[in-house]
């Protein structure tokens, strides 16, 4: 296959932070992993630019690539102003060749954007999950889609085990007495249990979903799951989980429910007022999956009537979310800015596979199949495994409605 030279790429990152771009960090380094836990190997570009725990996802940190990109003559555009059409994004999209977007700040490719992209033929999520682009769209217009599969899945399942035990432990009100100067302990503890002995169930047990039952089983809770493909026979065992043919079998015996599939056309709105209706009365629901996957407004109304305990995710539709999204003020909810995915140990992988992807793109060489959401006018790799056909960016303008708050 031919070398591709003087391609444009244009990169969309999230704002550094307020107070800049660091100089120093909380720690000097991050472990070095050999593989990830199914035997997947690492990212493996030639080389990289960058010190491994420093902040990439930021504009200033350009995901560690100008020096690699300009020295063989491409050009890089990073930005972070990706939402209405005066965007920097969109107007720089027109002659793109390469787009590359996090989730955590989604430059939203919808066929609309597409369309206006007449050289775009590669769009590289660094991290995992491409439901920002339409991917019937770039199925339609031939454009390769691609992901860092593994890149961040075991970050993420440390963050549902965490939420897990803040909602349950009742974690974030008890801190906000501590800040606000009170000893309440009556207050903090009204809506503080245990987690042993509770059903723990996960919508999908792929990467995450797996890694997730796996951390809470030491917790000696009851484990369920459901996805399109049973897992292996010995790990059910070992796990000691149960296999459920449906999400509704799942969620009506379950005290706490985390989800962990992708969103496609399938998963858009599973969690709607009738399915939060069959969960059980205090129940807690964890999503780290995407915003989309619930129905925004049952979740609000579903807390306020107490139906479900409490809510905790980090992820939005659209994001950032409008400062008036009701996630931001429900009762009971631990919500974060979509972050769990991008620790500073997270960005160096996934930053690697950006570059890693790259190389390969230029050198005309194939893309690890595991990174293929959709190739050749059809999903392929990872994403013919986990996907569906279809759109599910619609309602992504609204994401114009965010004002910075410094
Ligand atoms: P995997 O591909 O390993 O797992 C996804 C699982 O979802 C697969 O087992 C798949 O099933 C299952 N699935 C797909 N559709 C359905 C469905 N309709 N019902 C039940 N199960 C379904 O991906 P990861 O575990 O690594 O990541 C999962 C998702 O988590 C990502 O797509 C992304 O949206 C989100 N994520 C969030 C991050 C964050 O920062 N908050 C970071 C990383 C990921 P099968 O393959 O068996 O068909």
């Amino acid at each position: 296959m031919k070398k591709i030279t003087n391609a444009k790429i244009v990169c969309v990152l999230y704002d550094d932070p307020v107070d800049g771009y660091p100089t120093n960090y909380a720690r000097g380094d991050i472990p070095k992993l050999d593989t990830y836990p199914d035997g997947q190997t690492l990212p493996s570009p030639h080389a990289i630019d960058y010190t491994p725990g420093a902040l990439l996802g930021s504009v200033s940190g350009e995901l560690g690539l100008r020096k690699f990109l300009e020295e063989r003559g491409h050009t890089l555009v990073v930005t972070s102003d990706k939402d209405g059409p005066e965007s920097v994004f969109e107007r720089e999209l027109v002659d793109a060749d390469v787009v590359i977007s996090q989730p955590f700040w989604p430059a939203y490719l919808t066929a609309e954007r597409i369309a206006k992209a007449k050289n775009l033929q590669l769009a590289i999520t660094a991290g995992i999950g491409s439901d920002h682009v339409d991917l019937q769209a770039a199925i339609d217009h031939n454009i390769t889609v691609c992901e860092i599969t593994y890149s961040n899945s075991i970050s993420v399942a440390e963050h549902v085990c965490m939420m897990i035990l803040s909602l349950v432990r009742n974690y974030i009100p008890s801190y906000n007495w501590v800040i606000k100067g009170g000893w309440n302990i009556a207050d903090c503890v009204s809506r503080s249990y245990d987690i042993e002995g509770m059903n723990i169930g996960t919508v999908a047990a792929g990467r995450i979903g797996s890694a997730v039952l796996k951390r809470m089983k030491p917790f000696d809770v009851k484990l369920h799951y459901t996805d399109r493909h049973r897992l292996p026979v010995e790990i059910e065992k070992e796990l000691n989980v149960t296999f459920h043919e449906s999400v509704e079998s799942m969620i009506k015996v379950c005290d706490v429910v985390t989800i962990n599939c992708p969103l496609h056309p399938e998963t858009e709105h599973m969690f709607d007022e009738k399915m939060i209706s069959k969960m059980k009365r205090g129940a807690y629901l964890v999503n780290t999956a995407r915003g989309k996957i619930c129905d925004r407004d049952a979740v609000a109304k579903a807390l306020e009537s107490g139906h479900l305990a409490g809510y905790a995710g980090d992820v939005w539709f659209p994001q950032p979310a409008p400062n008036d999204h009701p996630w931001r003020t429900m009762p009971h909810h631990a919500m974060t800015p979509h972050t769990s995915g991008t620790s500073l140990s997270a960005q160096s992988r996934y930053a690697a596979g950006s570059r890693e992807i790259l190389e390969c793109w230029f050198d005309g060489k194939p893309i690890r199949n595991e990174y293929l959401i959709v190739d050749g006018g059809k999903l392929a790799g990872a994403g013919a495994h986990s996907y569906s056909e279809g759109n599910v960016t619609g309602g992504s303008k609204e994401a114009e409605k965010f004002k910075t708050v410094d």
